[in-house]
């Protein structure tokens, strides 16, 4: 499985010695160079500080796909419902998921809190695949909190394509962290169900995650400590909530004697570069918590961590077909600084393999390139106009002679005052 010592110290393409005369007549398959090596396990390492049990996400994936399958679980036979924060940056995750089981039905809220509900989850549920001999239905519900750990182990820190400056992740989790930090955990805890009219994701995440603190013995001192609570560890709490919730809303939608199911949770991690553009890979990791199959109504319990890594062969495979689809055959890899395409830096380390990733937006794209070149050229002409197309123009033609609609004073966001213009109330 682990190639590291075998390959050349050097040269990115080559293949295990005494096989050059054969690489060079076949694909010439990935070996990752010891210098690779050292630096994914230190990057590996940084995450691991905080969750030992990361793993490089196309493990995680491949993992999740082999231990389901052996319980009957496929992309064609299930529906995957699918729950992560809303931030872009999540895509990374359900891509690959998407990639297993198709299309999946989401059920995101900031932070990953779930707020659509039974009717959400039975919406899901209604638009699994039928099997057509047994009339029975396969659901995997995936969920994750997310947090960033970036490449110099700074918690919380990610970069963005486009956007200067340090970003955050995950920003909800942050923003309840701070407000119980602030106001104190019995302010945040509020009657249950009750929520903010114009913010009612975060004040029902921020109310979910003080009564869970509360329940796990947390006191006023200790969450108001920013050495004791701090953002891996709300993180953490956050998974075990919504994981809990996830739960509660199956055993109140799913039918266990028609159905089978699985839950698979855990914490998504991403450790980008502190510089979106820069050479540094953007690594992507999942940490699992909660992997669970339930088939004919008999609950099993998966060890993912019992089932061996892919291989960096594979995971370039993977990543190759992927990529030809999505790119059109642009090759496996991102971009360095002149556009050209390079080889992903890949390798097995510490019973995982990691892998660098690139979304098919933005991320190490040519465009994002041309535009932090142009960004240092404009220095030389910087009169230029930033109008792309000249006002007035044709610009004037779109406008429309009404409002769509014309201005009402209905209810807007539950406003109780609104009541009174209900016709009928006047
Ligand atoms: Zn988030």
């Amino acid at each position: 499985m682990d190639s590291a010592g075998t390959g050349p110290a050097t040269g990115p393409v080559a293949g295990p010695p005494g096989h050059s005369r054969l690489a060079s007549a076949v694909v010439p398959y990935y070996y990752p160079s010891q210098s690779e090596q050292a630096y994914l396990e230190h990057r590996t390492r940084l995450v691991r500080r905080s969750f030992p049990h990361a793993l490089g996400v196309d493990d995680f994936m491949q993992r999740v796909e082999v231990a389901l399958h052996a319980f009957g679980f496929s992309g064609d036979n299930s529906i995957a419902m699918v729950n992560l924060c809303r931030d872009e940056v999540t895509m990374t995750l359900k891509q690959r998921i998407d990639r297993v089981f198709g299309s999946s039905f989401n059920t995101n809220g900031l932070g990953g809190v779930l707020t659509c509900g039974v009717s959400g989850v039975r919406a899901g549920l209604s638009h699994a695949p039928v099997c057509a001999a047994t009339g029975a239905e396969r659901y995997v519900f995936f969920s994750f909190p997310h947090i960033s750990i970036d490449a110099r182990g700074v918690k919380g820190a990610i970069s963005r394509p486009g956007r200067p400056g340090q970003s955050c992740a995950c920003g909800a989790l942050r923003g309840a962290l701070e407000a119980i930090r602030g106001a104190g955990l019995a302010s945040a805890c509020k009657v249950p169900g009750v929520h903010e009219p114009l913010d009612p994701e975060m004040s029902i995440l921020l109310q979910r995650l003080a009564r869970r603190l509360r329940y796990e013995g947390v006191g006023e001192a200790e969450a108001r400590d920013a050495e004791s609570l701090d953002l891996v560890r709300i993180t953490q709490v956050a998974e075990r909530t919504i994981t809990d919730d996830l739960e509660y809303l199956i055993s109140r939608t799913v039918d266990a004697e028609r159905a089978d199911y699985a839950i698979v949770t855990g914490v998504q991690i991403h450790s980008w570069s502190p510089r979106f553009e820069d050479e540094v890979p953007n690594l992507e990791f999942v940490a699992p918590s909660t992997v669970d199959v339930v088939v004919r109504g008999v609950k099993t319990h998966i060890d993912l961590l019992s089932l061996p890594a892919i291989t960096p062969r594979q995971a370039e495979l993977l990543a190759a077909e992927h990529e030809h689809g999505e790119r059109h055959g642009a090759g496996a890899g991102a971009r360095s600084a002149n556009g050209a395409a390079r080889r992903a830096v890949c390798a097995s380390v510490a019973g995982t393999t990691v892998r660098e990733v690139e979304a098919p937006y933005l991320y190490r794209s040519p465009d994002g390139d041309k535009a932090q070149r142009l960004a240092r050229l404009v220095v030389h002409a910087p009169r230029v106009s930033a109008d792309s197309c000249p006002w007035p123009a044709w610009q004037s033609r779109l406008r429309a002679r009404e409002p769509h609609r014309a201005d009402d004073s209905s209810v807007h966001m539950d406003d109780e005052h609104g009541e009174a213009n209900v016709k009928g109330n006047k």
